[in-house]
Formats: C-alpha cells, sequence, structure tokens
C-alpha cells in the first residue's frame, strides 16, 4: 500500500470519519489499520496494538478466523444475493434463524433482520406501533428510552438514544419518544446508595407512563448495559423494577443488546445476566463478530402471533434484510462461539482473571471507581475519589489524555467523558489479560504525571 503520508493525505482530502473531530484528527493524521490477527491489530507503519474494544465491540471471536472467510466465499459463489422480500428466502437466513431461536432467552423465536443495530432498533419502533395498532390500540406509539442511551444513528435510532449532543444536530428527537433517567450511580447518585438510586430511576418509568397515560406507551426500551454512554452496569435493583412496571402496565420491553449480546456480559446475552424477559431484543455487532454487516430485531411468540396474523402485513424490510452471505457468516460465527464454548471460556475463567485486576485498578490516585461485567469494562477519572468529582479542565481532556497513553503504548481504549472503557476479544488470553492491565496501570501513571505538570 501507499506510505502512510499519503493515505493520511488522501484520507484528509476524502473520507469524512463518524463521530470525530475532522479538523483535530487531520491534523494528527488518521491511523491507518492494515491488518489483525487474535486480538492484536497492526497500523500502517508496523506498530502493533491490543485491542481492547475488540473493533467497535464487536470482533467477539477475535480477528483472522479463517472459516469465517471460507464461509463467506463459498456462500458468494453460491448464491451472493437474494432478497427475502415477498414469498422469498434464503438457506443461510433460515439456519441463522434456526440458530438465533435456540440461543436466544424465553421465546424469542423470531428473528426480522436487518443490516445494522441502528436500522434493527428502527425496525424496533415501527413493529412496536404496528404491534399495538394490529391488536386495536393505535394510540400506543410513544417509547420510553434512558438520557445518555445510544441506540444508533440514523434519525429515529438517534432519536431513541439520549445523547444530547446527537440531538442538538438536525432537530432531534422525532415526536413520540420520551427519556427518563439513567441508572448512572457514579456521576448521578448523590447520597443514595446505588440499591436506592436503581429503584428510584427504575420507578421514573412508572411516573412517566402516567403522566404520558398507559394508552400512549408502546414500549420502553434499554441496554442492559450502557455501552457507549460509559459502560454504565445498572445496581441490582434497576432491572427488577423496570420489568415489575412493563409487565404491570403491559408495555413491550426491548433489551437493545447490540453490545450485550453474545458473550459479552458473562452470559450469551445481556438479558440473562440481569434476569429481563424482553419482548423484543435488538442484536448485530457479535452476531457476525463484525466481519460482515447484519443487525436484527429477535421476537417473541405472542409478538410474531400479531405480527403473522392473516392481512396484517409488516410493511417494512431492507433490501439486505437476511442477506445470504452475512447470514451464514453469522451463523458460522455463532459455530465458533458455541462449539469452542468462547463465551463460557471468556465468562469462567478470563473475565474473572480480568475483574481482580481490573477492580484493583481502583486504588490507583486518578481513578474514583472501577466497574466491570463479564468481558466489559470502565474506569471512571477523578481528581478527588471520595468526593467523585469531576475534574476543573474541560470534560473529555482526562480521558483523552489517557486514551493517547494508551495508543503510544500499544493498546486501544475508548474515552468517554472522562473515563476510560474497554471491551476486549472474548478471545483474550490470560497473558493478555496481564498485557492489558499492565498498559492501563502504566497509562495511567503516565496521565497522572502529566496532569500534575
Ligand atoms: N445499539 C447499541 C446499544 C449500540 O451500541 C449500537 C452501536 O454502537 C447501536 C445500537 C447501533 O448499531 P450500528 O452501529 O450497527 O447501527
Amino acid at each position: 500500500h501507499l506510505p502512510t503520508d499519503k493515505l493520511q493525505a488522501l484520507d484528509a482530502a476524502h473520507h469524512i470519519h463518524p463521530f470525530s473531530d475532522m479538523g483535530d484528527l487531520n491534523a494528527r493524521g488518521t491511523r491507518v489499520i492494515t491488518r489483525a490477527d487474535g486480538a492484536y491489530i497492526w497500523d500502517s507503519d508496523g506498530n502493533k496494538l491490543l485491542d481492547g474494544m475488540a473493533g467497535l465491540w464487536c470482533v467477539n471471536v477475535g480477528y483472522g478466523r479463517k472459516e469465517l472467510v471460507d464461509v463467506a466465499t463459498n456462500q458468494m459463489m453460491q448464491l451472493p444475493y437474494y432478497n427475502s422480500f415477498f414469498q422469498s428466502t434464503n438457506v443461510p437466513a433460515i439456519e441463522l434463524s434456526a440458530k438465533l431461536a435456540e440461543l436466544a432467552p424465553g421465546d424469542l423465536n423470531h428473528v426480522f433482520y436487518a443490516g445494522s443495530g441502528s436500522e434493527a432498533n428502527d425496525t424496533n419502533i415501527r413493529m412496536a406501533r404496528h404491534y399495538w395498532a394490529s391488536l386495536g390500540k393505535p394510540s400506543k406509539k410513544v417509547i420510553i428510552s434512558r438520557h445518555n442511551a445510544y441506540h444508533g444513528s440514523t434519525v429515529a435510532a438517534a432519536s431513541l438514544g439520549g445523547m444530547a449532543f446527537m440531538h442538538a444536530q438536525g432537530g432531534l428527537p422525532i415526536p413520540d419518544i420520551s427519556h427518563i433517567a439513567q441508572p448512572y450511580w457514579y456521576a448521578e447518585g448523590g447520597d443514595l446508595s446505588p440499591e436506592e438510586f436503581g429503584l428510584k430511576c427504575a420507578q421514573e418509568l412508572e411516573a412517566e407512563i402516567e403522566r404520558l397515560g398507559e394508552d400512549k406507551v408502546a414500549a420502553f426500551i434499554g441496554e442492559p448495559i450502557q455501552g457507549a454512554g460509559g459502560v454504565i452496569i445498572p445496581p441490582e435493583t434497576y432491572w427488577p423494577e423496570i420489568q415489575r412496571i412493563c409487565d404491570k402496565y403491559e408495555i413491550l420491553l426491548i433489551a437493545d443488546e447490540v453490545i450485550c449480546g453474545f458473550g459479552r456480559t458473562g452470559n450469551w446475552f445481556g438479558s440473562q445476566t440481569f434476569n429481563i424477559r424482553p419482548d423484543i431484543m435488538t442484536i448485530a455487532k457479535g452476531l457476525s463478530s463484525g466481519y460482515l454487516p447484519i443487525g436484527g430485531s429477535m421476537v417473541s411468540d405472542h409478538v410474531a402471533e400479531v405480527l403473522a396474523q392473516k392481512g396484517g402485513e409488516f410493511a417494512h424490510g431492507y433490501t439486505y434484510s437476511g442477506h445470504p452471505v452475512a447470514a451464514a457468516v453469522a451463523l458460522e460465527n455463532l459455530r465458533i462461539l458455541d462449539e469452542e464454548k468462547i463465551v463460557e471460556r471468556a465468562s469462567n475463567e478470563i473475565a474473572p482473571y480480568l475483574k481482580d485486576k481490573w477492580l484493583d485498578l481502583a486504588n490507583h490516585p486518578l481513578v474514583g471507581e472501577a466497574r466491570i461485567c463479564g468481558m466489559v469494562a470502565g474506569l471512571e477519572l477523578t481528581p478527588d475519589k471520595t468526593a467523585r468529582a469531576p475534574f476543573k479542565t474541560p470534560l473529555g481532556t482526562a480521558g483523552n489524555i489517557c486514551r493517547d497513553f494508551a495508543i503510544e503504548n500499544g493498546l486501544v481504549m475508548r474515552a468517554v467523558r472522562d473515563g476510560l472503557i474497554i471491551s476486549p476479544p472474548l478471545v483474550l488470553t490470560k497473558p493478555q489479560v496481564d498485557e492489558l492491565a499492565e498498559k492501563v496501570g502504566r497509562v495511567l501513571d503516565q496521565a497522572h504525571a502529566k496532569m500534575r505538570q
């Protein structure tokens, strides 16, 4: 390939990156990633980095799995594309649907495919409203979500999300979406215990349903653990109370498992970790370990029954719904996760080993809280541990300083406000956990020294 500086110049001239300050990015020069293997990626200058984010929370089986390449090649030769509209389907989409029904919790036995998590969440909004209209309750339209949630970037998915800076661009949210508090005890819990705070946040759902009117609310949506919001692990009291309220008012519970699904939280799905019984579940990312784009909405029997009524066509679909190559790769990815017991090994051996080391980081003078669930973890940075105080520097400065030191140390971590998060491939080995923890410790020391200058 071209030398790095030439690639960077072309990138700066022609490529607009998602969620990037392009001025800052072009001034520094983009990092061009050229290859990957296992849990490591390499840039165009040959630097090797441990990928603490599994790409974008998705490469669960790790990089370089030849079986996935072979399946994609064979499927492309056999049938590179066909749609699943009208009366058609294809073999990989059928087999993937059956496998997903086997793995998913409860009676989430049906799947509507999309090309991404955002598209799947768009589907969920339309599907939840269509469900209620089919039952003769067309006024049930509002979807209740949480502040600081991330559900994607399309107009509807970004509206569902609760990221204020996203809403500020382009006049979001769209109508009939409402937001309640997030269960973010560290930043918003004040003097309450985590348990009290979890209950208080969940009870906002009940208050919001009462305020809007039960006959107006279609569904509640939440990530079992908020990922992009900063790996916010809810207090134990939170999800049982949400579940109780959804049951009481008979509103659909949508679990967005785009990050939590496929082994991230210590079980196949975050809903199992937190005892959630979703009516609809959003999947993407780890479904194919990111090797090809695919997402979907898994729905329970009672929702599918309504959608399957004669004359009740759901007027919705994407050209790539049930794409045969993406479906074949996802199916093979699930086979690898399942047969190689990657989820079990990550949950029973690697996650506890990582947890010990991660929680130790809370002893560092810069760290206000270390939290972890399965193979996803976060750190809060603070100048004052007891007060859980923010820095006086502009929000994000401390996180970005650490993120940049991490790259210098050969580690990819993500900064969220003044916090750091990781979500590594599930195939991480114990020596790689040692490497990760040692590098994070070094990064914190370097950032601490720099911030005291
Ligand atoms: N939902 C959650 C919880 C996510 O984290 C994401 C992406 O990060 C999405 C939805 C959107 O998925 P996609 O980027 O595939 O559209």
